[in-house]
């Protein structure tokens, strides 16, 4: 069992999925939220029948599979029914990533969380460690990316934790204004105290 939990977030774009490889590439098991969220409701699943009984079997395509975009369209035109939706997902979500965290065989184990501040998930970390990035490579980068216009990205930016907010609540911080070749130094620093803080941080 892992005995620190690295709660891992960052805005849109801003390195989470390239600093997530390089813990992984150290043999630190990296639980990630996005992945959960699909597993959640992938055909058979509970939470999939939930979702097709309040919103119509339409939300569902040939294959069997959630129609992710129809959903969206939805839950961004109705409040309540993104309340709904989260409702349905977020206890679901917590629930499983601190199974498979608990679960995990490394000293420590970091759970990448987009949303970790904004869904208050912060609370259940013992280090919280974001990814910081200038707003103005972010966008950029996401842009490149994703080939999607300025104003979609920064669209998703205002929904999310402002980079105020993130930084009052990071305990590690990682620069990603740099090359990429600078992460991996930054990983190995953080990989060298996690596993310090691990081995006086013994859960019961
Ligand atoms: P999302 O929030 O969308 O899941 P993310 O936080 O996982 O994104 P990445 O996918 O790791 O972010 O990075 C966003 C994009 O920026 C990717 O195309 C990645 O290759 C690129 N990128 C990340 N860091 C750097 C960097 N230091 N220099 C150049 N490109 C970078």
């Amino acid at each position: 069992m892992s005995q620190l939990f690295v709660g891992l977030t960052g805005g849109i774009g801003s390195g989470k999925t390239q600093v997530s490889d390089l813990f992984t590439a150290k043999g630190v098991s990296v639980i990630d939220a996005d992945i959960l969220a699909r597993e959640l409701v992938a055909p058979g699943m509970p939470a999939l029948a939930s979702i097709r009984d309040k919103f119509g079997s339409e939300i569902i395509n040939q294959a069997g599979q959630l129609d992710r975009r129809r959903l969206r369209d939805r839950v961004f035109s109705c409040p309540e029914d993104k309340d709904w939706l989260d409702n349905l997902l977020h206890p679901l979500i917590r629930k499983e990533l601190m199974r498979q965290a608990q679960a995990a065989s490394s000293a420590y184990a970091v759970l990448a969380v987009p949303l970790l501040i904004e869904n208050g998930l912060h609370s259940l970390m013992d280090r919280v460690l974001v990814i910081d990035v200038d707003p103005h490579l972010q966008l950029a980068r996401v842009v490149q990316r994703d080939q999607v216009s300025e104003q979609q990205v920064r669209r998703i930016i205002a929904h999310q934790a402002t980079r105020e907010a993130r930084l009052a609540l990071a305990d590690d911080v990682i620069n990603n204004n740099g090359e990429l070749s600078e992460l991996a130094p930054q990983v190995d620093k953080l990989h060298e105290k996690y596993l310090k803080l691990a081995k006086i941080n013994v859960k019961a």
